[in-house]
């Protein structure tokens, strides 16, 4: 089979009008960037106000192998095949980072005959959202540092400032600084240093953000540190909030693409899934909702970090009612979980993949606590054998949950096409009693609690009295209505990577909150979480470069 970037490169691309046309997008509603890739406009998506929302279909899976299981190929496959049978679909997923890329191969688009295109486009600059964020988020810390060169009005304490830099690359050098050096001409020296684009808390509220006025709030409220009575400070009090506003006019509104087979696919948004919540943004699922009978998006990491945020962030935030889920699975990672060393997964195993079985129940389980019925996915590798889907089929047949064996990534929409109609019998269903797990009231340390103990099955949730001060600070100020955005490892129900399956008897320590008082959540972190990705020993970068022909090389 040809690879990822062969397969993007001969397909013949429409002109993104017409992929606007079949949702029904003027032409003049569509910001075009090149020839296929157009923003669309804010005036047109205030207009379908007054649309009844379509079907919200989420695609969330196991706990992934380190490959990452396939979400967003079966996105896109599913996406595909549901347009196949005649529906009117859009697929929302979120923009890829461009730090990763230079570091290990691999793109964010999707993989073999599901992909989005232009996908070179849409891994590297895109239309420039990245860089907005990284230009606001950057305006903010620099007018923090003038402030304090200035003669710091309002008393803000170097030493507890938490707004950091950030650039969307892989540059562990960054991760911690002293800037302010070479005398009194050059600033204030304090300790600060750099996270990954995808990390700024400017992400998550573009990701959040109503509209622009909504937008304009979320960011003043933003705190950037504290005076040496701990009162926050926040961008508002140094009058950031209207011009990061500025920054992101064109930034907040949805990015349309297409698949290789011509679907609508709005690509918008990337926050972290880790110290965020791993969605595309609301603005592109809300404009999906009121355009398409059948939106299709993904949650990164497992179900049990990406469902989770997903309804208890997103869905909470938004109003968001999810109809159905597809829980993907590969033979791979069920083998993973049943105890396959990475090498030996070529092997058939059914006892492993049945064991592995543990963890899909699991998360089976979970996924019905939220209300929303879902479907199981099996994301075929070439390698898998008939008796071991057979297994993953059987195991789901005893724990009442329809499993389909889906073919897109080799065969695109039509591998997908039984998926399809599965998934569109149950969003008509009407089955969803959608609910988030815990209420706005709830206290945080409680909501932490209760994430640890119905989805991670943890036993307890432990925090040293600093953490839980802290937490009561906060809602004394206000937030305890908050939802909670757990930041753990993607491999383990647990916070230890290496407990694969379905542990129990585990135990959450919480490391360290933080508020992210703007993007409008508490942040548990529950082990060591890196903002700032390095790159490994030979990068890719080493092999990137241009073709006489002006392809590019080596990039995936
Ligand atoms: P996720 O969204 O879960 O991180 P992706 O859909 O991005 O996963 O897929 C991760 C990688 O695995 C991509 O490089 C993709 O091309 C590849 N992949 C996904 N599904 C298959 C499959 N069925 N067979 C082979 N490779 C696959
Ligand atoms: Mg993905």
């Amino acid at each position: 089979m040809a690879s990822d970037i062969e397969i993007a490169r001969a397909a013949t691309l429409k002109p993104i009008a017409e992929i606007g046309a079949k949702l029904g997008i003027p032409d003049a509603a569509l910001e075009a960037y090149g020839r296929t890739k157009a923003k669309v406009s804010a005036d047109f998506l205030a207009s379908l106000k007054d649309r009844t929302d379509g079907r919200l279909i989420l695609v969330t899976a196991i706990n992934p192998t380190p490959a990452g299981e396939g979400k967003t190929t079966t996105t896109v496959g599913l996406g595909d095949a549901l347009a196949r049978i005649g529906k009117r679909t859009a697929i929302c997923l979120r923009e890829p980072s461009l730090g990763p890329c230079f570091g290990m191969k691999g793109g964010a688009a999707g993989g073999g005959r599901a992909q989005v295109v232009p996908m070179e486009d849409i891994n590297l600059h895109f239309t420039g959202d990245f860089h907005a964020v990284t230009a606001a988020h950057n305006l903010l810390a620099a007018l923090i540092d003038n402030h304090l060169y200035w003669g710091n009005a309002l008393g803000l304490d170097p030493r507890r400032i938490t707004w950091r830099r950030v650039m969307d690359m892989n540059d562990r050098a960054l991760r911690q600084l002293v800037v302010g050096l070479g005398g009194p001409a050059n600033g204030v020296p304090r300790e600060t240093g750099f996270d990954i684009t995808v990390a700024s808390e400017v992400m998550a509220i573009l990701c959040l953000a109503d509209d622009l006025s909504d937008l304009q709030r979320r960011l003043g409220a933003v705190v950037v540190g504290a005076r040496r009575d701990r009162t926050p400070v926040t961008a508002r009090d140094l009058g950031a909030d209207g011009a990061m506003t500025v920054l992101l006019k064109d930034a907040i509104k949805p990015n349309l693409v297409q698949t290789l087979e011509g679907t609508p696919a709005f690509v918008h948004g990337g926050p972290f899934a880790n110290i965020a919540h791993g969605c595309n943004s609301v603005a592109a699922t809300r404009a999906a909702l009121k355009l398409a009978d059948y939106v299709v998006t993904e949650a990164g990491f497992g179900a049990d970090l990406g469902a989770e945020k997903f309804f208890d962030i997103k869905c909470r935030a938004a109003g968001l009612s999810p109809a159905a889920a597809v829980l993907v699975a590969t033979v791979r990672a069920l083998k993973m979980n049943g105890g396959v060393a990475k090498e030996a997964l070529g092997e058939e195993n059914v006892s492993a993949v049945v064991r592995g079985c543990a963890n899909l129940g699991r998360h089976i389980e979970n996924l019905k606590q939220f209300g929303v019925p879902l479907v199981v996915a099996v994301n075929h590798f070439a390698g898998d054998t008939p008796a071991e889907t057979a297994a993953v089929e059987a195991y789901c047949a005893d724990h009442g949950v329809e499993a389909v064996v889906a073919t897109h990534f080799a065969d695109g929409s039509a591998g997908a096409e039984v998926l399809a109609g599965k998934v569109a019998t149950l969003a008509d269903g009407g089955a969803a009693q959608f609910s988030p797990l815990y209420d706005d009231d709830l206290p945080l340390f409680a909501k932490i609690e209760t994430v640890a103990r119905r989805i991670y099955r943890a036993d307890e949730v432990i925090a040293d009295k600093a953490i839980r001060d802290r937490l009561h600070r906060w809602e004394a100020e206000g937030h305890g209505r908050l939802p909670v955005c757990m930041a753990k490892t993607q491999y383990s129900f647990s916070t230890d990577p290496a407990l694969r399956g379905a542990p129990t008897g585990h135990t959450v320590p919480v490391r360290e909150v933080r508020l992210a008082a703007g993007a409008g959540f508490v942040v548990a972190l529950c082990g060591e979480i890196m903002t700032m990705p390095g790159l490994p020993k030979v990068p890719a970068a080493t092999r990137i470069g241009l073709t006489d022909d002006g392809l590019i090389d080596g990039l995936f």
